[in-house]
């Protein structure tokens, strides 16, 4: 068994206890701090005080799957590739799912741990995570698992590595659209490193409670308790725990509860005529009811590169809208695979969201007043180990510095 670990570039030291990295889904800091502050999470108030408490960043597009896989290989997406839901694929023209593990560019830490013989165990709320985080685990041999909360009743021996998961957690399979969803994670989470001796564990939830409610409401606050007694016993477990974010959580809305929108195709076509620019949305995904697929980045491709300077200041003009960039500065101040993003880079202001046009976004399903992410006003999340450690002053914390920080104590 190796001592240390490269993988990506970047050195990890093996786990000397079970060291378990949660990305709490739309985790945006005030959620903690508000929690903290009216004495829900006793044990995680503590965990900050004696470990480290650090402000970190996160990926940028601010969505989930850049982000989640982001802190399981430890690099950005200009060499992950993955830097959104839903891209135009460059070879086909289409519209497609970015979940496919032929869209990643580099193996997982977690995959390379498991290769040098560590016992690895991943559990995601949604199954549209599954199959990327789980990539290049030897799921079949029994010593690593990877399954989701979402579909947890169909975990099998073969394809995920355990069977008789909801038995083992002892909750039935939630739906994908509760706060159970993600409690499933962690309560998975502790069952596991009860019953069996895992190395590294990895859990992600779901953002279900932070896209409806702010943070210090009462059923926030409720979520972050429930959070803080699984941490607690994973602590009780003897675990290294580092607790991260994918991407931070905004207000959307105005003053009458009314989703903020800028409908970007619309405008495009009303400039340049309709066929002449197509707005990617990469929030987009199967699961649209608690964000309407309204998120704060967006991409367009044009039928002409010469349209782009017009189109960007017509934008740029536009209320709503915080910057323009085109493609290869997007790419260069966000680390963006080049060759996976449209002509123009659109990043929508801290209480405003990008959509396509009206008709492509049911908003009915909205029950409460629009809360979102994607763009730079939400990429502070927390980064908070409960160990010591130390972080070169020089240093930019990132979430997907998290495994690092948690293995080797040190960034
Ligand atoms: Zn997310």
């Amino acid at each position: 068994m190796s001592s240390r670990l490269t993988v990506n570039g970047r050195e990890y030291a093996w786990p000397r206890c079970p060291t378990v990295v949660i990305c709490v889904d739309g985790c945006a800091p005030d959620y903690l701090d508000q929690a903290i502050a009216a004495g829900h999470m006793p044990f995680f108030a503590t965990m900050r005080r004696r470990g480290l408490d650090l402000a970190a960043e996160c990926v940028v597009p601010s969505f989930t799957n850049p982000n989640n896989l982001s802190i399981v290989t430890g690099v950005p997406p200009a060499i992950h590739g993955i830097c959104g839901n839903y891209l135009i694929d460059p070879d086909s023209g289409e519209a497609v799912m970015m979940n496919d593990p032929r869209f990643l560019r580099c193996g997982t830490l977690l995959a390379a741990f498991a290769e040098a013989g560590a016992r690895v165990a991943v559990v995601t709320a949604k199954d549209k995570l599954r199959a990327l985080l789980g990539h290049g685990l030897p799921l079949a041999e029994g010593r690593c698992v990877c399954f989701s909360a979402e579909k947890s009743d169909r975990a099998t021996l073969a394809e995920h590595g355990i069977a008789g998961v909801t038995d083992l957690v002892g909750m039935a399979t939630p739906s994908v659209y509760s706060a159970e969803l993600s409690e499933f994670v962690f309560a998975a989470g502790v069952r596991l490193l009860e019953t069996a001796p895992f190395d590294l564990i990895y859990l992600s939830t779901t953002d279900y409670i932070q896209h409806k409610h702010a943070p210090g409401s009462a059923a926030a606050n409720g979520f972050y308790g429930m959070m803080d007694r699984y941490l607690a016993r994973l602590d009780r477990l003897g675990a290294t725990i580092a607790l991260t974010a994918d991407h931070g959580m905004s207000a959307k809305h105005d003053a009458e509860g009314r989703p903020n929108v800028v409908y970007l195709q619309d405008l495009a076509d009303g400039l340049l005529g309709p066929g002449r620019a197509r707005v990617i949305l990469p929030i987009t995904d199967p699961y649209v009811v608690h964000h309407g697929a309204l998120g704060g980045f967006a991409v367009i491709y044009l039928a002409s590169a010469a349209d782009g300077p017009a189109l960007a200041e017509r934008l740029a003009a536009t209320p709503g809208i915080a910057e323009i960039l085109p493609r290869d500065e997007a790419c260069a101040r966000f680390a963006l695979p080049p060759d996976r993003e449209g002509d123009l880079i659109v990043i929508a202001a801290p209480a405003w969201t990008l959509g396509a046009s009206p008709d492509q976004h049911d908003l009915s399903q909205l029950r409460e007043p629009l809360r979102s992410h994607g763009g730079t006003s939400e990429q502070r999340v927390p980064l908070v180990v409960n160990r010591t450690g130390e972080v070169r002053p020089s240093h930019r914390p990132r979430n997907f510095d998290a495994f690092a920080l948690a293995l080797n104590g040190t960034l």
